[in-house]
């Protein structure tokens, strides 16, 4: 007998199963390769890892049913990054391919939108299609019309009532129905005004010539940090260095902050490439899974050469990729807070060394880890210091709103008198601001004045915040809906009060301070609803709106040369959490929110007010200083281990009982304690299971272990490891989070 070929398929479902499968006579397998394989009695789902030598043993696998998929829907770079993430990141295979690819190709049925185009196969002669003219007209139209547009036309342009017409055509096999695929259309049409590049400055210069330098060598280059001041034309360098590697025929990978992809953006890339017949496809989440699905497909086939997209675009299907960029390198968003907790940044770097092309990681305020890097001399530093335009940076004016309470009864106070004046400044000159409230580590809580008790959601430990619209009080991680309280439930004192203020209060009250302004605001409420952040920012850019009212959402990216002011309303919010990383969080806030004002030809102001002006995040901002604040802020992080200087796992262990969920944590750590690597090599610091900083969610208890080591890759392991010998008790689960940004 003839040696049987043989695939290793992972079988779809939450179990890591692979099994070996015999290919069948005649059908063509590669990995990556979707198939529909049987198991016990069953047939299933499954993706196809590697194809085996060919060999006598296998004569009795079980043969694949079916492939699903046309072409490998993972390429062999894909399939790679897919293993390493797995064991990284702690996470099972399956899982990461669930990331890696939209749920509509995973199915075994097509997601192609389709429609049925009627195709001419040939014409009747002369004397038939005179008969077919005076005994059938509407025979007759649809012959002519399909002549008359190059022998193909979709059948809903054939007009009503054609069916049984076009019935009679098909039977004589003059016409044939098809179903054609066709493509939807994210801009619906819109079409792009092709932008010329713009004669770099001596800086940009410098970086474009570094990034394109590095795609001469031979082995896999090194990481470029592009550290550039906010409206530094970092972006300007981007596009120049994507556009000459298209010409040399290999494909660019864009990532952006889900946030930060907006409209303008993808208008800014799609206007410079597409001109020269390199096309974009985009990819976030505000896609219909349709359009995801089509915008997929066009770079797995190679017709869109560029991606453009959030974290999960890494995973674009793109090959011969030329250059990865990722921008606004420092955005939490990039890490993703579900299996597998990876790091879009992370894991570009690693495309880019599978790929062998270069990366560049782009901020005005880099994040620790990368600034880490390029101390250490694992990334290169490129430095733009100057705003594009010659433009100076926003002049920033700290308020301290200690002075202004004192002033004052108002509660809660909003606006400082200095903030008013210059907002009113602004209305009077016709130049627009934006209004910028921190919401991190922030509630708007009901907080009693007598006895201090807060309204918790029942099932999480978690505060509730009100909403007006509704005046409901909700629960933002397991949407639980209340009556705000009228009295106090601990105490009935009455004047049981809201403590904080969000952006609908502050609305409210700029548009009571400033009858005539036009005000909009953006939230994470009002971006639920589709199109909406299109609207909004659309409404800003034409200058309908003379005040943008916003949260996180506003504080990057945004590029509108008429604001002229940025007011931060509560600067320090984002210090008070209990995170070693409040500060730079605290400092990259107020850098990326500043960097908003002042980018035309007018000068920009910025406003902050805080409670704790002398906060070291905010002297450095204020002075646009970043290499200061990381100098000291990497010191610190030095002196007590904390990443970039270690990497962090965070375990969680959940459950609804809590000795349960208490208990098995500690047995962990114990087994942990009893397998630790040497010690003097690895340095792993293993921390003790205490109670999650959010201690209850979804009616489960939290218990947290922190881990620390320099080496994750053998923190990865020694993890993997000890947690596989070790069975969960039922009901509880355990969360692994490597490099973790979410401190339980
Ligand atoms: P960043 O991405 O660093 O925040 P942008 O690329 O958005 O900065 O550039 C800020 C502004 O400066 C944009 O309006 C851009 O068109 C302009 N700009 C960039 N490079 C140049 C240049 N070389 N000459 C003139 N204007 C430039
Ligand atoms: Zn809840």
């Amino acid at each position: 007998m003839p040696p049987i070929k043989s695939v290793k398929v992972l079988i779809d479902g939450p179990k890591e199963l692979i099994f070996d499968y015999s290919i069948p006579e005649g059908m063509n397998l590669e990995a990556g390769h979707r198939v529909k394989i049987p198991i016990q009695n069953r047939i299933t789902l499954g993706t196809v890892l590697q194809v085996s030598p060919p060999s006598q043993s296998k004569h009795n696998l079980k043969p694949v049913k079916e492939v699903i998929s046309e072409t490998p829907l993972l390429t062999e770079t894909l399939l790679k990054m897919a293993q390493w993430m797995s064991t990284y990141y702690c996470s099972p295979l399956e899982h990461v391919l669930r990331t890696m690819l939209p749920g509509s190709l995973r199915k075994a049925k097509s997601f192609d939108k389709t429609q049925k185009s009627v195709v001419l196969i040939r014409l009747p002669d002369a004397e038939e299609l005179q008969k077919i003219e005076k005994r059938a007209k509407r025979q007759y139209t649809i012959l002519m019309e399909l002549e008359r547009s190059g022998g193909t036309c979709p059948q809903r342009l054939l007009g009503e009532g054609v069916t049984s017409p076009l019935k009679a055509l098909v039977e004589k096999g003059y016409v044939k129905v098809e179903d054609e695929v066709v493509k939807r259309d994210p801009d619906s049409g819109e079409s792009f005004v092709p932008s010329q590049p713009l004669t770099l400055n001596e800086e940009q210069e410098r970086a474009l010539e570094a990034v394109l330098a590095l795609t001469k060598k031979e082995e896999p280059p090194k990481p470029i940090l592009l550290a550039g001041v906010t409206g530094s034309g970092k972006t300007e360098v981007y596009l120049q260095a994507a556009d000459a590697i298209l010409r040399t025929g290999k494909t660019v990978l864009i990532l952006v902050p889900e946030i930060a992809l907006t409209p303008q953006t993808v208008r800014r890339f799609k206007s410079r490439f597409e001109q020269y017949n390199h096309p974009v496809a985009v990819l976030h989440s505000d896609l219909s899974e349709g359009e995801r699905h089509d915008e997929w497909k066009r770079l797995r086939s190679g017709e869109a050469v560029v991606a453009i997209g959030a974290r999960s675009a890494i995973f674009a299907p793109l090959q011969n990729v030329g250059l990865i960029v990722v921008d606004e390198e420092h955005e939490t968003s990039y890490k993703q807070e579900s299996s597998p907790r990876y790091h879009g940044r992370d894991v570009s770097v690693l495309r880019a060394n599978l790929e062998g092309c270069p990366i560049v990681l782009g901020s005005a305020t880099p994040s620790l880890e990368s600034w880490y890097n390029a101390v250490k001399g694992k990334f290169s530093l490129l430095k733009i210091e100057k705003r594009a335009d010659d433009q100076s940076l926003p002049r920033i004016r700290i308020i301290d709103m200690r002075m202004e309470a004192r002033k004052t009864n108002i509660k809660p106070l909003i606006f400082s008198d200095k903030l008013r004046d210059a907002i009113q400044k602004r209305l009077d000159i016709k130049e627009q601001t934006i209004l910028f409230l921190n919401r991190r580590g922030f509630s708007r809580s009901a907080l009693c004045p007598s006895c201090g008790h807060t309204v918790q959601c029942p099932h999480c430990s978690l505060a509730l915040t009100y909403h007006r619209k509704d005046d409901r009080m909700i629960c933002h991680l397991c949407q639980y809906l209340s009556m705000p309280p009228k009295v106090c439930p601990e105490c009935r004192d009455p004047s049981i009060l809201f403590a904080g203020y969000g952006t609908e209060k502050v609305h409210e009250v700029t548009q009571q301070i400033f009858k005539n302004a036009k005000i909009a605001r953006l939230d994470a409420d009002i971006t639920r609803k589709k199109g909406a952040l299109k609207q909004t920012l659309e409404a800003f850019r034409t200058h309908k709106v003379d005040i943008l009212i916003g949260t996180q959402m506003i504080a990057k990216g945004l590029h509108f040369p008429t604001v002229t002011l940025v007011g931060v309303l509560n600067a320090d919010l984002s210090l008070h959490t209990p995170d070693f990383r409040a500060s730079e969080r605290t400092f990259q806030l107020l850098t990326q929110v500043a960097g908003r004002s002042g980018r035309g030809p007018l000068e920009g102001e910025v406003i902050i007010q805080t409670f704790t002006p002398h906060a070291p995040s905010i002297q450095y901002a204020r002075h646009h200083d970043y290499y200061g604040f990381a100098e000291q802020e990497l010191e610190f992080r030095k002196a007590f281990s904390y990443p970039p200087a270690t990497h962090l796992a965070v375990l969680v262990c959940s459950s609804q009982k809590e000795d349960l969920a208490e208990l098995t944590l500690k047995t962990i750590q114990k087994r942990l304690e009893e397998h630790l690597p040497d010690p003097d090599k690895y340095s792993i610091l293993l921390g003790e299971s205490l109670p999650a900083p959010l201690e209850k969610a979804h009616d489960e208890f939290r218990f947290q272990l922190l881990m620390r080591s320099s080496h994750p890759r053998v923190l990865s392991q020694y993890l993997k490891y000890t947690l596989d010998k070790l069975p969960l008790p039922e009901n509880v689960r355990l969360t692994c989070d490597i490099d973790a940004y979410e401190m339980g």
